[in-house]
């Protein structure tokens, strides 16, 4: 059932495990960084709970049909409106979970970025977790697990989830996006797959921007300026940019310390464009300190 998802074996094993033996919790809590897969193997995970057939995970029964068109009347998705999960939202759910399941045996309640839930949301939300009607499933998914109270954490079973390996993420993609990546892109990505994944179409600027710093010691202003075409361009993204410059002037600072004052540069640039100072004229500013500071 999650053929498709990429890491954390042992979770997946765990999940596929209680299905098969009938032994699915009330609560789950998901938690680990963005882009590893959570949201992904939640809803595998529900589909799986709601399957009418015996060996589970079917894809033809009525329950995986409605499922994978978004029309399943046991599966419940919630999401942050705006930037929190507001005690109305609990409330709805706590009046809906009452109510028997319509198609399948269960029902399953996956709440995203859960960690955005309001104190009173939680608070709220605990009395469902403490006596949950019989059919039902509650998913908690989030990337911060202190943002939880404890009474909450102890009603669920916790799952921490895990960075997805550099060797297994290159496989992936080269697999399945033909995209090639650097070592200093797997860096930046720190094990998130849906971090690689949403830069797949910027690819070239990014090994252009690779280049540029790569071989700064080697161009002459002009040059250097003219290559760096790419970030006057990249406004929108610049913060992104410059992350993965620092990435590069990191490494390469362990071996040369003329690199070192650079990352100070990079990071005063951001600052000044936060600042909302002059775009142009703060990468010009930033290119030249850093050139001169390694000719
Ligand atoms: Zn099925």
């Amino acid at each position: 059932m999650f053929e498709n998802i990429l890491g954390n074996d042992k979770i997946k094993e765990l999940l596929e495990t209680s299905i098969k033996n009938n032994k699915v919790s009330h609560s789950y809590l998901f938690v680990g960084m963005s882009g590893i897969g959570k949201k992904m193997i939640a809803k595998e995970f529900s589909k799986a709970i709601l399957c009418l057939n015996e060996n589970k995970y079917c894809n033809k029964c009525k329950s995986c049909i409605e499922f994978d068109s978004n029309n399943n009347p046991d599966f419940f998705c919630l999401e942050p409106d705006g930037n929190s999960i507001k005690i109305d939202m609990i409330r709805e759910l706590q009046k809906n979970i009452q109510e028997k399941p319509i198609i399948s045996s269960r029902k399953v309640y996956i709440i995203n970025d859960a960690d955005k839930m309001t104190k009173d949301a939680q608070n709220c939300l605990l009395k469902t977790l403490e006596e949950p009607p019989e059919f039902a499933s509650i998913i908690l998914v989030g990337e911060n697990e202190n943002e939880f109270l404890a009474t909450i954490k102890s009603r669920c079973m916790i799952l921490h989830f895990n960075p997805i390996d550099d060797e297994q993420m290159k496989d992936y993609l080269i697999k399945n996006y033909n995209m090639q990546v650097s070592s200093n892109q797997l860096d930046l990505f720190q094990g998130s797959i849906g971090k690689a994944i949403s830069l797949k179409d910027k690819q070239d600027i990014y090994l252009k921007v690779e280049e540029l710093i790569e071989n700064m010691e080697n161009k002459n202003i002009i040059d250097l300026v003219k290559q760096a075409e790419i970030l006057y361009k990249s406004k929108d993204e610049i913060y992104e940019m410059l992350d993965y410059i620092n990435i590069i002037l990191l490494k390469k600072a362990k071996m040369d310390e003329r690199y070192t004052n650079c990352i100070q540069i990079v990071e005063n640039t951001k600052r000044r464009l936060n600042q909302n100072a002059n775009y142009d004229m703060s990468i010009d500013n930033m290119l030249f300190n850093m050139w001169e500071e390694i000719i």
